[in-house]
């Protein structure tokens, strides 16, 4: 084997489905399937001559943030400071007048 295992002691993002990802380098040239590529169990980068292109791929395609956009809409807590106002029928308003 010409593959050589690149250790991230930083770690490497896990891809979409919560692998985690390996850096290769494959020693060989571009032009013979070599270069850096990053893998998990089901899905690997391309090949790149430069590791960071390797690592700006995986991060492409295997974004975090698109499924934190799942998250539903914040339901903001009122702040603390924040007071509900009850608001006070002046008098004379909300009568409904039928005629
Ligand atoms: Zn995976």
């Amino acid at each position: 084997m010409t593959q050589r295992h690149i250790c991230h002691p930083e770690g490497l993002p896990k891809c979409a489905a919560g692998h985690s990802a390996r850096h290769i380098h494959d020693l060989r040239g571009l032009a013979a399937g070599g270069g850096h590529f990053i893998e998990c169990q089901c899905q690997a980068s391309r090949r790149h001559p430069e590791p960071d292109a390797a690592l700006a791929e995986w991060r492409r395609i295997n974004r975090p943030f698109r499924s934190a956009r799942r998250v539903l809409p914040a339901i903001a807590a009122p702040a603390p400071d924040t007071v509900v106002q009850m608001r006070l029928l002046m008098p004379g308003e909300g009568r409904v007048d039928s005629g």
